[in-house]
């Protein structure tokens, strides 16, 4: 099950860890299981910034669709890819606990899940 203050805690140390990033304290609500992928993206972009530039705030981190969305309030040249790279591995990857998942429908809802995440059809 999913623990509510782990995943504060969780969060809260990816927001602490670039802090950059986070200063208008933006919306980030993807699931823990995707916390991974942001934070590999965050790196990606510091590393290979423009000489001397300024890391771009974050707008809005969320789950759009099934898959992971990350909207910054600007971008350079670089981040496309590395956003893009970024939310096609969400599409694969549990929102919820991070093993390996599959995207699909449920009930209209779009999700990625693996199968132990999943919502069963008892629940529906
Ligand atoms: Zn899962």
């Amino acid at each position: 099950m999913l623990n509510a203050t782990k995943m504060l805690d969780d969060r809260q140390k990816i927001v602490d860890k670039f802090p950059r990033f986070f200063k208008t304290d933006p919306e980030f609500s993807c699931g823990p299981g995707w916390y991974p992928i942001v934070e590999e993206l965050l790196e990606k972009v510091l590393k290979d910034l423009p000489e001397g530039m300024d890391p771009p705030e974050i707008a809005q981190i969320k789950e759009k669709f099934g898959a992971l969305r990350i909207y910054f309030v600007y971008y350079y040249d670089m981040m496309f890819a590395l956003v893009q790279e970024a939310e096609c591995k969400s599409a694969q990857i549990c929102e919820l606990c991070g093993k390996e998942g599959l995207f699909f429908v449920h009930n209209g809802w779009w999700m990625t899940r693996c199968d132990e995440c999943r919502p069963t059809k008892q629940q529906t």
